[in-house]
């Protein structure tokens, strides 16, 4: 996952006074870099893609590096991430269950996202680490090398494998040209696999899969015949033998479960085109799509809390307040009376300590999120024992609004946004054009840097007029220009597939 427009910087390592050897042994030994902006590493080169090298040198896979912030984010800001990354994977999830209804939850979601015990999307924010997308690594991938000349592929298992046993320079009878295979095999289960010729098989005495190495014929060579522009027609020939064979490779998993499913008494039957990978391109959508999101910082962590389902009431009082609609509830006299009637002073006594004690802003000011805590937990004890009657919204069709709030996505939930829109009024408008920095200016009364002739009276009276009249036109009440508005953009991870009907139903 990797985090935050936010420019946090890190610590930087002590300087060591390098020798001339010195340097120069560490430019041999160290790899090759590209520069990258922080947005393209975050999307672009994000960890699992598959990549370009610079100059179309090879494909390299990229691999995260860990950078964490060197101080927290606030917690509204991480809340507000984590809260995105969850709906998210709880919206694929509903996706993928819509296009695949018999796949197990985990073919759809991978165990950071899910609770295999629970069966629910589940998003431990101690499970991630919040990286700055400042610097990724990569790998040389796919391992799987044909020869430019005859078509003959070799495959490795991994980079030191390579460099231990490295390419034969002469390929048979001629000299090797060797290039990576830039086609790959993708799975909507979420792996990626070089376009090797080995398949893997389920074998019914262990129950496991293996990958077969060879032919029928014993022989472990292939020629990769890929000149067709369609991948249904390229194909392996075995050097030994001179069989051909389709593309065909299992994904080794979700074989293994399906197979087993299905010897199962009762289990369901599979279609090979549940199991099969498909050829890709390694560019291809279908093999890395990263998710991404952003929002406008807000300092109140208040609308993060008021969107839990657990705060109904608050979030009614909160609608009430911003769109001036009467909301009624019990008076502090009345519900001190009813909890002396029913022999409950002492409940009275603490909760209004505990509100002396919240009031009191200079004292104690990181303690004050536990007493809220204390307070409502107490009050909301009240009205879950029906000691007292819970207050009313005088408006039907926002409780109703609320009530149905789940059914919508959260980008487009008119709720959230009419919380949000007022803390980004108060905090972005109106503190903004208050504050030392000025960070909001109205478009009618430009300052000095948006408008050279601001302090000419006249000027600005015929500016004003002008804009009066465009705003009447348009239907425009009020604009304002805002300075340096802090956006957090992130990216966590990635789907095979942009679009459900790309990523579940493979043709
Ligand atoms: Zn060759
Ligand atoms: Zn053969």
């Amino acid at each position: 996952m990797s985090g935050g427009a936010k420019t946090l910087d890190m610590e930087r390592g002590r300087k060591r006074y390098a020798t001339a050897e010195d340097s120069e042994a560490a430019k041999k030994a160290a790899p090759p870099i590209m520069q990258r902006s922080r947005a393209q590493i975050a999307t672009s080169y994000a960890p699992g893609v598959l990549m370009t090298w610079e100059g179309g040198r090879g494909i390299c896979k990229s691999v995260p590096i860990k950078m964490p912030f060197s101080q927290r984010l606030p917690r509204n800001v991480s809340d507000t991430i984590f809260e995105g990354v969850r709906e998210f994977a709880e919206s694929w999830k509903e996706r993928a269950r819509e296009g695949c209804p018999n796949a197990p939850d985990e073919f759809i979601l991978d165990d950071a996202f899910y609770d295999l015990a629970t069966k629910e999307v589940r998003i431990n924010q101690t499970d991630f680490v919040l990286n700055q997308p400042n610097v990724v690594g990569y790998v040389p991938y796919p391992l799987l090398f044909q020869c430019g000349e005859c078509g003959t592929v070799r495959e490795y298992k991994s980079v030191a494998e390579l460099a231990d046993r490295k390419l034969p320079a002469r390929c048979k009878d001629h000299e090797s040209r060797w290039t990576q295979v830039d086609v790959v095999y993708a799975h909507w289960y979420g792996t990626i696999e070089p376009l090797s010729p080995y398949n893997y098989t389920f074998d019914d005495r262990t129950g496991t899969t293996r990958q077969i190495t060879h032919c029928t014929c014993g022989w472990q060579h292939f020629t990769l015949k890929n000149s067709a522009p369609v991948f249904s027609e390229w194909k392996y020939v075995c050097e030994g033998c001179g069989t051909p064979r389709d593309l065909k490779k299992a994904e080794r998993h979700v074989l293994q479960r399906l197979k087993s499913d299905s010897s199962q008494a009762g289990g369901r039957t599979f279609e090979w085109i549940e199991i099969d990978m498909l050829p890709v391109s390694y560019r291809a959508s279908s093999a890395f799509y990263p998710q991404r999101a952003s929002f406008i910082e807000l300092r109140e962590t208040k609308v993060v809390e008021l969107m839990r389902t657990t705060h109904t009431d608050e979030l009614l009082r909160k609608l009430a307040e911003i769109h001036s609609i009467p909301y009624q509830e019990p008076s502090d006299t009345e519900i001190e009376s009813i909890l002396a009637n029913a022999g409950r002073q002492e409940d009275w006594e603490e909760y209004a300590s505990l509100r002396k004690m919240f009031l009191k802003r200079a004292e104690a000011a990181p303690d004050r999120a536990d007493l809220g805590n204390a307070m409502r937990k107490l009050r909301e004890g009240w009205f879950d024992e029906g000691l007292l009657e819970r207050g009313r919204l005088q408006s039907e069709a926002i409780e109703i609004a609320v009530g149905i709030r789940k059914d919508w996505a959260r980008k487009f939930d008119p709720i959230r946004l009419t919380i949000e829109h007022a803390a980004f009024v108060e905090e972005h408008i109106q503190d903004g054009e208050t504050g030392v920095r000025k960070t909001a200016v109205d478009v009618l009364n430009p300052d000095i840097t948006l408008m050279e002739k601001a302090g000419v009276a006249g000027e600005l009276k015929r500016y004003q007029s002008d804009i009066k009249d465009v705003f009447g036109k348009t239907g425009i009440s009020h604009m304002y220009l805002l300075r340096s508005l802090p956006i957090c953009e992130y990216s966590f991870g990635y789907t095979r597939g942009k679009r459900q009907a790309e990523a579940i139903q493979p043709t």
